[in-house]
Protein backbone atom coordinates (compact mmCIF):
# COMPACT_ATOMS: atom_id res chain seq x y z
CA UNK A 1 0.00 0.00 0.00
CA UNK A 2 1.50 3.50 -0.88
CA UNK A 3 2.16 6.16 1.57
CA UNK A 4 2.13 9.45 0.19
CA UNK A 5 4.47 12.03 2.42
CA UNK A 6 1.49 14.31 3.13
CA UNK A 7 -1.97 13.50 2.98
CA UNK A 8 -3.66 16.38 2.01
CA UNK A 9 -6.92 14.56 0.49
CA UNK A 10 -7.58 12.74 3.28
CA UNK A 11 -7.72 15.59 4.98
CA UNK A 12 -9.80 17.22 2.89
CA UNK A 13 -12.36 14.97 3.13
CA UNK A 14 -12.77 15.50 7.35
CA UNK A 15 -13.51 19.02 6.43
CA UNK A 16 -14.90 19.13 3.58
CA UNK A 17 -19.07 20.17 4.57
CA UNK A 18 -17.12 23.35 6.43
CA UNK A 19 -14.77 24.35 3.38
CA UNK A 20 -17.43 24.25 0.88
CA UNK A 21 -19.48 26.07 2.99
CA UNK A 22 -16.61 28.74 3.70
CA UNK A 23 -15.80 28.49 -0.12
CA UNK A 24 -19.35 29.26 -1.24
CA UNK A 25 -19.87 32.36 1.25
CA UNK A 26 -16.87 34.38 -0.63
CA UNK A 27 -18.24 33.32 -3.96
CA UNK A 28 -21.92 34.35 -3.01
CA UNK A 29 -20.50 37.73 -1.63
CA UNK A 30 -18.18 37.96 -4.45
CA UNK A 31 -15.36 39.53 -2.51
CA UNK A 32 -12.47 38.41 -3.74
CA UNK A 33 -9.65 40.84 -2.43
CA UNK A 34 -9.56 41.74 1.19
CA UNK A 35 -12.64 42.17 3.08
CA UNK A 36 -14.04 40.58 6.23
CA UNK A 37 -12.37 37.13 5.57
CA UNK A 38 -9.23 38.59 5.56
CA UNK A 39 -9.44 40.78 8.11
CA UNK A 40 -10.62 37.80 10.20
CA UNK A 41 -7.68 35.78 9.39
CA UNK A 42 -5.21 38.83 10.16
CA UNK A 43 -7.12 39.30 13.56
CA UNK A 44 -7.06 35.07 14.49
CA UNK A 45 -3.69 34.86 13.49
CA UNK A 46 -2.12 38.04 15.32
CA UNK A 47 -4.35 36.87 18.40
CA UNK A 48 -2.71 33.11 17.90
CA UNK A 49 1.26 34.52 17.93
CA UNK A 50 -0.23 36.98 20.87
CA UNK A 51 0.76 40.30 19.60
CA UNK A 52 -1.56 42.96 17.89
CA UNK A 53 -1.08 43.18 14.34
CA UNK A 54 -0.64 40.60 11.21
CA UNK A 55 -0.94 41.20 7.45
CA UNK A 56 -1.98 38.82 5.00
CA UNK A 57 0.80 39.01 1.64
CA UNK A 58 0.40 36.23 -1.24
CA UNK A 59 3.12 33.94 -0.02
CA UNK A 60 5.38 33.67 2.82
CA UNK A 61 7.93 34.77 0.34
CA UNK A 62 6.55 37.76 0.26
CA UNK A 63 5.68 38.39 3.86
CA UNK A 64 9.79 38.09 4.25
CA UNK A 65 10.88 40.44 1.38
CA UNK A 66 7.96 43.44 2.48
CA UNK A 67 9.20 42.92 6.11
CA UNK A 68 12.37 43.50 5.42
CA UNK A 69 11.71 46.17 3.05
CA UNK A 70 9.79 48.05 5.71
CA UNK A 71 12.78 47.37 8.20
CA UNK A 72 15.04 49.16 6.14
CA UNK A 73 17.15 46.02 4.90
CA UNK A 74 17.78 47.45 0.81
CA UNK A 75 21.20 47.75 -0.75
CA UNK A 76 24.19 48.47 1.38
CA UNK A 77 22.64 46.50 4.06
CA UNK A 78 23.19 42.96 5.09
CA UNK A 79 20.88 40.17 6.63
CA UNK A 80 21.85 36.96 8.63
CA UNK A 81 20.53 33.90 8.12
CA UNK A 82 21.25 29.96 8.13
CA UNK A 83 22.22 28.28 5.19
CA UNK A 84 20.49 25.60 5.68
CA UNK A 85 16.42 26.36 5.06
CA UNK A 86 14.27 27.04 1.93
CA UNK A 87 15.54 29.07 -0.78
CA UNK A 88 13.00 31.70 -0.23
CA UNK A 89 14.76 32.63 3.17
CA UNK A 90 17.25 34.07 1.67
CA UNK A 91 15.69 35.08 -1.97
CA UNK A 92 14.01 37.46 0.35
CA UNK A 93 16.86 39.32 1.64
CA UNK A 94 18.35 39.16 -2.54
CA UNK A 95 15.41 40.92 -3.79
CA UNK A 96 15.34 43.14 -1.08
CA UNK A 97 18.56 44.57 -1.88
CA UNK A 98 20.61 43.20 0.82
CA UNK A 99 22.97 40.88 0.91
CA UNK A 100 23.00 38.04 2.56
CA UNK A 101 25.41 36.92 5.21
CA UNK A 102 25.18 33.04 6.03
CA UNK A 103 26.18 31.58 9.56
CA UNK A 104 26.33 27.58 10.29
CA UNK A 105 23.63 25.69 11.94
CA UNK A 106 23.81 23.66 15.22
CA UNK A 107 24.15 20.11 13.90
CA UNK A 108 21.74 18.76 16.43
CA UNK A 109 18.25 20.92 15.77
CA UNK A 110 19.48 22.14 11.85
CA UNK A 111 18.87 25.76 13.28
CA UNK A 112 20.99 28.74 13.11
CA UNK A 113 23.65 28.55 15.91
CA UNK A 114 23.11 31.63 18.04
CA UNK A 115 26.43 31.35 18.95
CA UNK A 116 28.37 32.16 15.33
CA UNK A 117 26.15 34.96 14.61
CA UNK A 118 28.34 38.27 16.55
CA UNK A 119 31.29 37.59 14.50
CA UNK A 120 29.69 37.96 11.56
CA UNK A 121 27.82 41.17 12.45
CA UNK A 122 28.63 44.38 10.85
CA UNK A 123 28.21 47.95 10.90
CA UNK A 124 26.02 46.95 7.37
CA UNK A 125 23.79 44.57 9.23
CA UNK A 126 20.22 45.63 9.71
CA UNK A 127 18.21 42.13 10.29
CA UNK A 128 18.80 38.22 11.47
CA UNK A 129 15.97 35.95 10.30
CA UNK A 130 16.03 33.08 12.52
CA UNK A 131 14.44 30.17 10.85
CA UNK A 132 12.37 27.88 12.56
CA UNK A 133 13.09 24.62 10.85
CA UNK A 134 11.08 21.97 10.47
CA UNK A 135 8.62 23.22 13.37
CA UNK A 136 11.16 23.66 16.15
CA UNK A 137 11.93 27.18 16.84
CA UNK A 138 15.46 28.31 17.06
CA UNK A 139 17.29 29.69 20.19
CA UNK A 140 15.89 32.47 20.13
CA UNK A 141 16.96 34.55 23.44
CA UNK A 142 20.43 34.69 22.64
CA UNK A 143 19.53 36.03 19.18
CA UNK A 144 16.74 38.30 20.46
CA UNK A 145 19.56 39.74 22.82
CA UNK A 146 22.48 40.33 20.58
CA UNK A 147 19.79 42.23 18.05
CA UNK A 148 19.23 44.53 21.03
CA UNK A 149 22.66 45.43 21.71
CA UNK A 150 23.58 45.69 18.15
CA UNK A 151 20.30 47.29 17.14
CA UNK A 152 19.45 45.15 14.13
CA UNK A 153 15.45 43.69 13.63
CA UNK A 154 14.80 40.00 14.15
CA UNK A 155 12.18 38.56 11.53
CA UNK A 156 11.25 34.72 12.67
CA UNK A 157 11.24 32.84 9.31
CA UNK A 158 7.91 30.70 10.57
CA UNK A 159 7.05 29.14 7.32
CA UNK A 160 7.53 25.93 8.47
CA UNK A 161 6.69 26.56 12.52
CA UNK A 162 2.93 27.94 13.16
CA UNK A 163 1.77 26.64 16.43
CA UNK A 164 5.56 25.78 17.61
CA UNK A 165 6.89 27.41 20.96
CA UNK A 166 10.22 28.65 22.59
CA UNK A 167 10.33 28.97 26.23
CA UNK A 168 6.16 29.06 26.24
CA UNK A 169 5.93 31.98 23.91
CA UNK A 170 4.43 31.80 20.41
CA UNK A 171 6.12 31.49 17.11
CA UNK A 172 6.21 34.90 15.47
CA UNK A 173 5.40 37.10 18.78
CA UNK A 174 9.37 36.94 19.89
CA UNK A 175 11.56 38.54 17.64
CA UNK A 176 10.24 41.99 15.89
CA UNK A 177 7.95 40.47 13.06
CA UNK A 178 7.21 37.39 12.36
CA UNK A 179 6.59 35.44 8.15
CA UNK A 180 3.84 32.88 7.95
CA UNK A 181 3.26 30.70 4.47
CA UNK A 182 0.27 28.96 4.00
CA UNK A 183 1.81 27.09 1.02
CA UNK A 184 -0.64 23.95 0.70
CA UNK A 185 1.83 21.67 2.43
CA UNK A 186 2.90 23.83 5.42
CA UNK A 187 1.00 22.81 8.79
CA UNK A 188 -1.73 25.71 8.07
CA UNK A 189 -1.89 24.99 4.33
CA UNK A 190 -4.20 26.86 2.22
CA UNK A 191 -5.93 26.14 -1.28
CA UNK A 192 -2.85 27.45 -3.38
CA UNK A 193 -0.23 30.58 -2.37
CA UNK A 194 -0.64 33.02 0.22
CA UNK A 195 1.48 34.28 3.75
CA UNK A 196 0.82 36.36 6.60
CA UNK A 197 3.55 39.08 8.22
CA UNK A 198 2.56 38.85 11.86
CA UNK A 199 4.39 41.99 14.08
CA UNK A 200 3.90 43.38 17.31
CA UNK A 201 5.97 46.17 15.35
CA UNK A 202 3.24 49.31 14.64
CA UNK A 203 5.34 50.08 12.13
CA UNK A 204 6.47 47.31 10.55
CA UNK A 205 2.57 46.46 10.25
CA UNK A 206 2.35 49.91 8.57
CA UNK A 207 5.08 49.59 6.36
CA UNK A 208 3.93 45.98 5.26
CA UNK A 209 0.48 47.69 4.45
CA UNK A 210 1.38 50.03 2.49
CA UNK A 211 3.54 48.07 0.09
CA UNK A 212 1.58 45.20 -0.76
CA UNK A 213 -0.84 47.70 -1.75
CA UNK A 214 1.17 49.24 -4.18
CA UNK A 215 2.82 51.94 -1.90
CA UNK A 216 -0.90 53.42 -1.39
CA UNK A 217 -1.81 55.18 1.95
CA UNK A 218 -4.95 56.35 0.03
CA UNK A 219 -6.40 55.09 -3.48
CA UNK A 220 -4.29 56.08 -6.23
CA UNK A 221 -2.03 58.11 -3.86
CA UNK A 222 1.10 56.83 -3.76
CA UNK A 223 3.94 57.37 -0.65
CA UNK A 224 6.57 54.94 -1.66
CA UNK A 225 6.71 51.92 -5.15
CA UNK A 226 5.09 48.96 -3.46
CA UNK A 227 3.96 45.90 -5.06
CA UNK A 228 0.49 43.76 -5.38
CA UNK A 229 1.23 41.11 -2.58
CA UNK A 230 -2.69 40.29 -1.14
CA UNK A 231 -4.13 37.71 0.36
CA UNK A 232 -7.17 36.21 -1.67
CA UNK A 233 -10.20 36.12 0.39
CA UNK A 234 -11.07 32.68 -0.56
CA UNK A 235 -7.55 31.64 1.16
CA UNK A 236 -8.49 33.65 3.90
CA UNK A 237 -11.99 31.30 3.92
CA UNK A 238 -10.45 28.45 3.76
CA UNK A 239 -7.67 29.14 5.86
CA UNK A 240 -10.46 30.54 8.77
CA UNK A 241 -11.92 26.61 8.58
CA UNK A 242 -8.44 25.15 8.64
CA UNK A 243 -7.31 27.06 11.49
CA UNK A 244 -10.01 25.90 13.76
CA UNK A 245 -8.20 22.26 13.68
CA UNK A 246 -4.70 23.57 13.33
CA UNK A 247 -3.78 22.90 17.05
CA UNK A 248 -5.23 18.99 16.67
CA UNK A 249 -3.47 18.41 13.77
CA UNK A 250 -0.30 19.77 15.20
CA UNK A 251 -1.02 17.53 18.64
CA UNK A 252 -1.20 14.26 16.02
CA UNK A 253 1.96 15.05 14.08
CA UNK A 254 3.71 15.23 17.84
CA UNK A 255 1.87 11.86 18.30
CA UNK A 256 2.99 10.55 15.17
CA UNK A 257 6.78 11.48 15.80
CA UNK A 258 6.86 10.29 19.50
CA UNK A 259 6.17 7.15 18.27
CA UNK A 260 9.11 7.26 15.47
CA UNK A 261 10.62 8.12 18.53
CA UNK A 262 9.77 5.06 20.94
CA UNK A 263 10.61 2.56 17.74
CA UNK A 264 13.76 3.85 16.40
CA UNK A 265 15.39 4.59 19.80
CA UNK A 266 17.26 0.97 19.56
CA UNK A 267 18.33 1.60 16.83
CA UNK A 268 21.89 3.70 16.58
CA UNK A 269 22.31 4.24 13.11
CA UNK A 270 19.12 6.23 12.99
CA UNK A 271 19.25 9.97 14.18
CA UNK A 272 15.83 11.07 15.36
CA UNK A 273 14.92 14.57 15.91
CA UNK A 274 16.27 16.29 18.37
CA UNK A 275 14.42 18.31 20.53
CA UNK A 276 15.45 21.26 22.79
CA UNK A 277 13.62 21.21 26.50
CA UNK A 278 13.03 24.76 25.29
CA UNK A 279 11.14 23.98 22.49
CA UNK A 280 7.30 22.88 21.88
CA UNK A 281 7.77 21.25 18.11
CA UNK A 282 4.87 21.36 15.65
CA UNK A 283 7.21 18.51 12.87
CA UNK A 284 6.40 19.80 9.81
CA UNK A 285 8.88 17.62 8.99
CA UNK A 286 10.35 14.65 11.04
CA UNK A 287 13.74 14.31 9.70
CA UNK A 288 16.15 11.32 10.04
CA UNK A 289 19.44 11.08 9.64
CA UNK A 290 20.65 7.60 7.65
CA UNK A 291 23.67 6.33 6.36
CA UNK A 292 23.61 5.45 2.55
CA UNK A 293 20.71 8.56 2.11
CA UNK A 294 20.62 7.95 -1.51
CA UNK A 295 19.95 4.13 -1.11
CA UNK A 296 17.54 4.90 1.67
CA UNK A 297 15.18 6.80 -1.02
CA UNK A 298 15.32 4.46 -3.39
CA UNK A 299 13.72 1.35 -1.51
CA UNK A 300 11.26 3.81 -0.24
CA UNK A 301 10.37 4.22 -4.18
CA UNK A 302 10.64 1.09 -4.97
CA UNK A 303 7.95 0.20 -1.91
CA UNK A 304 5.65 3.07 -2.89
CA UNK A 305 6.35 5.10 0.55
CA UNK A 306 7.04 8.84 0.56
CA UNK A 307 10.02 10.44 1.97
CA UNK A 308 12.20 13.47 0.93
CA UNK A 309 15.58 15.85 1.69
CA UNK A 310 15.44 19.00 3.25
CA UNK A 311 17.52 20.23 1.49
CA UNK A 312 20.21 18.39 -0.73
CA UNK A 313 22.30 21.67 -1.12
CA UNK A 314 23.21 24.29 1.38
CA UNK A 315 21.95 27.61 0.22
CA UNK A 316 26.19 29.04 -0.39
CA UNK A 317 26.67 26.38 -2.58
CA UNK A 318 23.51 27.52 -4.95
CA UNK A 319 24.64 28.73 -8.25
CA UNK A 320 23.22 32.00 -7.74
CA UNK A 321 24.61 32.37 -4.79
CA UNK A 322 28.64 31.72 -5.50
CA UNK A 323 28.98 35.46 -6.39
CA UNK A 324 28.64 35.88 -2.22
CA UNK A 325 32.46 34.08 -2.78
CA UNK A 326 31.57 31.47 0.10
CA UNK A 327 34.05 28.58 -0.14
CA UNK A 328 32.27 24.79 -0.08
CA UNK A 329 33.21 23.80 3.22
CA UNK A 330 32.30 27.42 4.90
CA UNK A 331 29.40 25.80 6.69
CA UNK A 332 30.16 21.82 7.21
CA UNK A 333 26.94 21.55 9.61
CA UNK A 334 25.00 22.52 6.84
CA UNK A 335 26.64 20.70 4.13
CA UNK A 336 26.46 17.52 6.06
CA UNK A 337 22.74 17.92 7.07
CA UNK A 338 22.65 18.19 2.88
CA UNK A 339 24.13 14.32 2.70
CA UNK A 340 22.23 12.81 5.51
CA UNK A 341 18.98 13.97 6.05
CA UNK A 342 16.02 12.69 5.29
CA UNK A 343 12.18 13.39 6.02
CA UNK A 344 9.83 10.78 6.76
CA UNK A 345 5.13 10.51 6.75
CA UNK A 346 4.13 12.68 10.21
CA UNK A 347 1.32 14.13 8.50
CA UNK A 348 -1.68 14.36 11.12
CA UNK A 349 -4.04 11.60 9.74
CA UNK A 350 -1.18 8.81 9.55
CA UNK A 351 -2.34 5.60 11.52
CA UNK A 352 0.41 3.14 12.98
CA UNK A 353 -0.10 0.86 10.19
CA UNK A 354 1.52 3.29 7.98
CA UNK A 355 4.39 4.03 10.43
CA UNK A 356 5.00 0.61 10.62
CA UNK A 357 5.51 -0.25 7.25
CA UNK A 358 7.84 3.24 7.25
CA UNK A 359 9.72 1.90 10.25
CA UNK A 360 10.09 -1.49 8.18
CA UNK A 361 11.79 0.15 5.28
CA UNK A 362 14.25 1.83 7.47
CA UNK A 363 15.06 -1.14 9.26
CA UNK A 364 14.91 -2.97 6.13
CA UNK A 365 17.33 -0.19 4.38
CA UNK A 366 20.53 -0.55 7.30
CA UNK A 367 20.30 -4.14 7.30
CA UNK A 368 21.35 -3.96 3.93
CA UNK A 369 24.08 -2.30 3.94
C1 LIG B 1 7.76 27.61 2.53
C2 LIG B 1 8.84 28.45 3.08
C3 LIG B 1 9.00 29.79 2.72
C4 LIG B 1 8.24 30.44 1.59
O1 LIG B 1 6.89 30.36 1.65
P1 LIG B 1 6.00 30.45 0.29
O2 LIG B 1 4.63 30.66 0.81
O3 LIG B 1 6.18 29.16 -0.42
O4 LIG B 1 6.49 31.61 -0.49
C5 LIG B 1 9.97 30.53 3.36
N1 LIG B 1 10.77 29.99 4.28
C6 LIG B 1 10.67 28.70 4.65
C7 LIG B 1 11.57 28.16 5.71
C8 LIG B 1 9.71 27.88 4.05
O5 LIG B 1 9.63 26.59 4.41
Amino acid sequence: MAIPLLDLQTQHQSIREEIDAAVSEVFVSQQFIGGAKVEALERALAQYAGVPHAVGVASGTDALLLLLKAAGAGPGTEVITTPFTFFATAGAIFNAGARPVFVDIEPETYNIDAAQIEARMTGRTRAIIPVHLFGQCADMDPILDLAKRHDVVVIEDAAQAIGARYKGRPACSMGHAGALSFFPSKNLGGAGDGGMVVTRDAALEAGVRLLRNHGASRTYFHDIVGTNSRLDALQAAVLLVKLRHLDQWSEARRANAAYYDEKFADVPEVVTPFVSPDCHHVYNQYVIRVPERERARALFAERGIGCAVYYPRSLHRQQCFLELGYPEDAFPHSNAACDDVLALPVFPELTREQQDEVIRAVKDHLSAL
